[in-house]
């Protein structure tokens, strides 16, 4: 028999990015602004906003130092309201609070898009900014989503965190809304352990989030853009100290270039697995919306007919059992996507349908690099753990 296929691992860092990391550990110039220029650091911005077609990117420590940046770059009053989806990372909501702003929480439909009509309806005068995080790379409906920000001149802010290579009408998702945000942690498209990069054509915006992001004195003069807008600046906010190390950027550069193909393949295993997921009565993988090409690195779907959480959970045991682990959101204690346990933001009102969804909705990792026997490992694990929940063969005679 197979063995059940690795799903955890990721791939191996690019040959060329170990020349610059010897170099660097040679020289020990790990700083970002030790360099006179061309830092390892400022090569990574500049390849990074060419690649998005974006006018400026600024790296930095992680996806939430880059939220908490931008909320922190608009400039937004002490305990603004910031409307964010119901279904996303706990470091989501942490980044708003971060930033001393009041996360307001929307509903996330079946199919983990927003709830377009709970978004308007909570898009009232209270609200400052938005903060649309495309959760495991699923885009919610962003042309209605801009619409109705731009007429309240409310600012969109993008977490695409896990959406590097996701495009909407054939754009690149994090280049909609005024900033959009990325994440190199290990689990996302681009891996370095850990880091973030933040871009927007906001000349302001970017200065202000260079400063605060930790260019003290006269750093600032090593980002090769903005340059009349940083003396404004200076002195009048405060240093985060959030930035990217050389050896993490000389880890990133390299794998851009592999973004391509980890998007087509990562998409075509999605698919391949999509169809036969969908061909068993009991499993259901949400159609993206039309205008949006994914690029996912793992697959969510929801269990059709599970009435109970009991079944629920012996769909899990009979899925691991098969060597494959799932994760239903929420029946996981203390997950950190379920949105019941983001104590720290304080009481909101429940919202119905997100629980109901996060108590159906499972998650299987599925990196680019599967192979097909592979994929049919899992998939006919899914199938028959979920067959033998809720269709178990009779024994004989009865
Ligand atoms: C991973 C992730 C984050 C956090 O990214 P870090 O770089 O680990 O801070 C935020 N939002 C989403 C949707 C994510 O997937």
């Amino acid at each position: 028999m197979t063995p059940a296929p690795n799903v955890y691992d990721a791939e191996p860092i690019p040959e060329a990015a170990r020349a610059e990391v010897e170099r660097l550990l040679q020289s020990g110039d790990l700083f970002r602004y030790t360099a006179p220029e061309d830092a390892p650091v400022s090569l990574l911005e500049r390849d990074f906003a060419e690649m998005m077609g974006a006018k400026y990117a600024l790296a930095v420590a992680s996806c939430s130092a880059a939220l908490f940046l931008s909320l922190k770059a608009l400039d937004l009053p002490r305990g603004a309201r910031v409307l964010i989806p119901a279904f996303t990372f706990a470091a989501v909501p942490s980044a708003v609070v971060h930033a001393d702003c009041q996360p307001v929480l929307v509903e996330v439909a079946e199919n983990y898009r927003i709830d377009m009509a709970d978004f308007e309806a909570k898009l009232d005068d209270t609200i400052d900014a938005v903060l649309i995080s495309h959760m495991r790379g699923h885009t919610s409906d962003m042309d209605a989503i801009l619409k109705l920000a731009d007429a309240r001149g409310v600012p969109v802010i993008e977490d695409a965190a896990h959406s590097l290579g996701t495009l909407w009408h054939g754009e690149k998702i994090g280049t909609l809304g005024k900033i959009g945000c990325y994440s190199f942690q290990s689990y996302k498209m681009v891996n370095a352990g850990e880091g973030g990069m933040l871009i927007t054509d906001d000349p302001d915006l970017i200065a202000r989030a260079i400063i605060m992001s930790g260019a003290y004195e006269h750093n600032w003069k090593k980002h090769p853009v903005v340059q009349d807008r940083f003396g404004h600046w200076q002195n009048k906010l405060p240093l985060y100290n959030t930035r990217l190390s050389n050896l993490a950027a000389a880890v990133i550069r390299p794998q851009l270039a592999e973004l391509p193909r980890r998007v087509r393949d990562g998409l075509a295993n999605h698919d391949y697995v999509a169809g036969l997921l969908n061909g068993s009565a009991w499993l259901s993988v949400p159609d993206p919306l039309p205008p949006e090409t994914r690029a996912p690195d793992s697959i969510q779907f929801n269990l059709v007919g599970f009435d109970t959480d009991a079944q629920a959970r012996a769909f899990q045991d009979e899925a691991k059992a098969r060597g494959i682990s799932v994760q239903v959101f929420g029946l996981s204690q203390d997950n950190a996507r379920a949105f019941w346990n983001w104590q720290f933001i304080g009481d909101q009102p429940d919202l119905p349908q997100t629980r109901a969804m996060l108590m159906r909705a499972c998650d299987v990792r599925l990196p680019a690099r599967l192979t097909r026997p592979e994929l049919d490992f899992i998939a006919e694990a899914l199938i028959g753990a979920a067959t033998a929940v809720m269709d178990p063969p009779r024994a004989y005679g009865t």
